[in-house]
């Protein structure tokens, strides 16, 4: 695998295999890679004749420094898990490398980051546009792998490339999860064994909603989750909300004729984790 610093290293890798008439399939991420990562990777690999992931900790979407600190940066352990797995190419940039300058680009998403993430994580949002369209603008790949654990994120990005029109299809991937449920993330590693005992119960009282939707209002459902999620030690629900699958506006009906999915973010302890799952 080649792993790549600069801009123009990658930008001279690129027009090289663009010359060769392959295609690109690209994976961004902030490193400390679990199976959720890598099952995007595979997918790429599999779409494409060459992959390529990122690893870069964006300052500027983390609205939270003590997350910024904390987050787990363990690059060798990374690397070797995107050579085992046949990844061809890896851009790891400095902060340097990647905003010479200081960022001052704005877009604006509507509604779409007004709830949920975009709402308790104010520029949140800002902050992964710009930094995925500097990579998209690095890499220019064919295809682009996101999960839908973000999945308001996903809806971020694939609003941004139809409205820029960038040439760059998107991949919305499944959610990896542990075998009790608990969704992979890279915040895992800094819950203590009690809150990993814990945690199961997000994606579990998750699940509960989309089994009984429709017996119960909407609201009555949400309410009943973050009852049972804050009775938890250490457990404090930040947002859950059920909302449509396009618009990512709460819903208040039932309306099995329009895509809806449960979202939550939770603290537990320190570490906030994010979650969902479509109910139909
Ligand atoms: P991150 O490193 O957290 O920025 O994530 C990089 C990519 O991996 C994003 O597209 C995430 O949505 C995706 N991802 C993170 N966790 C999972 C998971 N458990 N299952 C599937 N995709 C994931």
């Amino acid at each position: 695998m080649k792993i790549l610093n600069s801009v123009a290293d990658v930008k001279t890798y690129i027009s090289t295999i663009k010359a060769l008439g392959r295609s690109i399939g690209f994976v961004p991420t902030m490193g400390a890679l679990h199976e959720g990562h890598l099952s995007l990777i595979i997918r790429a690999h599999e779409d494409n004749d060459i992959t390529v992931a990122s690893i870069f900790v964006n300052p500027i979407q983390f609205n939270n420094k003590t997350d910024l600190a904390k987050y787990p940066r363990p690059i060798e352990k990374d690397i070797q898990k995107l050579e085992e797995i046949g990844c061809d190419m890896l851009f790891y940039p400095t902060v340097e490398e990647m905003y010479p300058e200081p960022v001052f680009d704005k877009y604006d998403f509507g509604q779409l980051d007004k709830v949920m993430e975009g709402k308790f994580r104010p520029g949140h949002f800002n902050g992964v546009a710009v930094v995925v369209r500097r990579l998209f603008d690095i890499v220019t790949p064919d295809k682009a792998y996101f999960g839908m654990k973000d999945y308001q994120q996903l809806r971020i990005i694939q609003t941004m490339v139809s409205t820029l029109k960038l040439p760059i299809e998107i991949i919305p991937c499944p959610i990896i999860r542990e075998k009790d449920g608990l969704a992979l993330s890279s915040r895992n590693v800094r819950l203590t064994k009690k809150q990993r005992s814990i945690a199961p119960a997000i994606f579990k009282v998750l699940s509960e909603i989309k089994d009984n939707a429709r017996k119960t209002t909407v609201e009555e459902a949400e309410n009943w989750a973050i009852s049972k999620l804050n009775k938890y030690d250490e457990m404090f629900v930040e947002y859950l909300s059920i909302v449509d699958s396009e618009t990512l506006l709460p819903i208040k009906d039932w309306d099995s004729t329009r895509s809806c999915l449960a979202c939550v973010a939770v603290f537990l302890g320190e570490v906030r984790l994010i979650d969902n799952v479509m109910i139909f």
